[in-house]
């Protein structure tokens, strides 16, 4: 026989409602979240540092990361910032996304790193590390008995990527790029994964999209940070806005407002814009590489159109005599165009897409 005194059906009650509240919510508590010796708890915001200890004569790094904890689960949203040292918009835009981000609200996980390479932002380096000569994107997933370069990417595979549900790679045009903004969908790999990223690409609502199939698939050799995601089977996406070493608020507004849309989209937040509506997928581009080391001039901007044929800049020697003409390969747009001087054989002049 089933006999209830008054408060047994008042908590029955309650529990009802705790209940429905939970399913309405469409999530359910979450445990606590770890990164080295840092832990946040449901509906909170930790900080801390990844420290690398030094090896092989160079003198480590530290990787200063926040996680912001929901109180409710939900995926795992990683964004990284720094991956290139002089790559300043992403790194500004996750200090003040630090402070602004609350815990309150949201469903799931944000991890922001807020300087992946630390080596070259405080050496004040394009493209390199000066600790190994490496670029950080070109090594991942690392090796935790390599130079420091690969010890970055392999503690960033191993702490965020691995608890990681869903990554963006934050980038912008290098300390010498003038860049127009865009992503990159990637679409190697598993097709669903592939068809999460584009979802993605769109919610952050960049209008120039660069469509990449040339990502290797191999998660041992994956290359890049945000394809080490996508060899994981994490959707994740890599976003340009700004360059040339300047912070600008037009810049960071495009990646606060992309973080918006993606928290959205993925469920994280009620609130934000929706996606892009009518994006330009740029299914074609290149690379133009020089051919001579010397000084670069520029001779459009980015985001300019061009033909097949247009001068995208000349190359000249040490003694002012032109050797080289750089032109372009087809119609397009200029997606970066480097805005100084330095020019080394090999490195890059422009990305044209089309
Ligand atoms: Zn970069």
């Amino acid at each position: 026989m089933l006999k209830l005194t008054r408060a047994a059906v008042v908590a029955v009650g309650i529990l009802f409602v705790v209940v429905i509240g939970s399913c309405g919510g469409g999530a359910s508590a979450q445990a606590p979240l770890s990164i080295g010796a840092v832990t946040a708890a449901p509906g909170t915001v930790a900080s801390g540092e990844i420290a690398i200890a030094p090896r092989g004569g160079d003198t480590g790094a530290s990787i200063p990361f926040t996680i912001v904890r929901g109180k409710s689960a939900g995926p795992v949203l990683a964004l990284i910032a720094g991956t290139h040292g002089a790559e300043y918009v992403p790194i500004i835009a996750l200090q003040r996304m630090r402070a602004s981000l609350k815990a309150e609200g949201l469903r799931g996980t944000v991890i922001m790193v807020h300087v992946a390479n630390m080596p070259s932002f405080l050496g004040r380096t394009v493209y390199y590390s000066p600790a190994d000569n490496k670029n950080l994107n070109r090594v991942f997933p690392g090796k935790a008995d390599g130079t420091l370069s690969e010890r970055i990417a392999e503690a960033i595979t191993r702490e965020v990527i691995a608890r990681a549900t869903h990554v963006i790679d934050l980038h912008c045009g290098d300390g010498n790029e003038s860049l127009r903004p865009y992503s990159y969908w990637i679409t190697t790999g598993d097709p669903k994964v592939a068809e999460a990223g584009k979802a993605m690409a769109l919610a952050f609502g960049l209008d120039n999209i660069v469509v990449d199939g040339s990502r290797p698939t191999d998660p041992a050799a994956s290359v890049y940070l945000s394809n080490t995601a996508i060899t994981r089977g994490k959707p994740a996406l890599t976003t340009e806005t700004g360059g040339m070493g300047i912070v600008d608020d037009e810049s960071i507004g495009l990646i606060e407002r992309g973080v918006a849309g993606v928290l959205k989209h993925l469920g994280m937040r009620d609130d934000g814009p929706g996606p892009v509506a009518t994006p330009t997928w740029i299914k074609e581009n290149e690379v133009l590489r020089a051919g001579h080391t010397g000084l670069f001039y520029a001779a459009v901007a980015k985001a300019q159109t061009v033909t097949k044929g247009t001068v995208i800049g000349h190359i000249t020697d040490f003694h002012g005599a032109k050797v080289e003409e750089v032109l372009a390969p087809f119609d397009g747009q200029v997606l970066y165009v480097i805005g100084t001087p330095p020019i080394s054989k090999g490195e890059p002049v422009a990305m044209i897409g089309k």
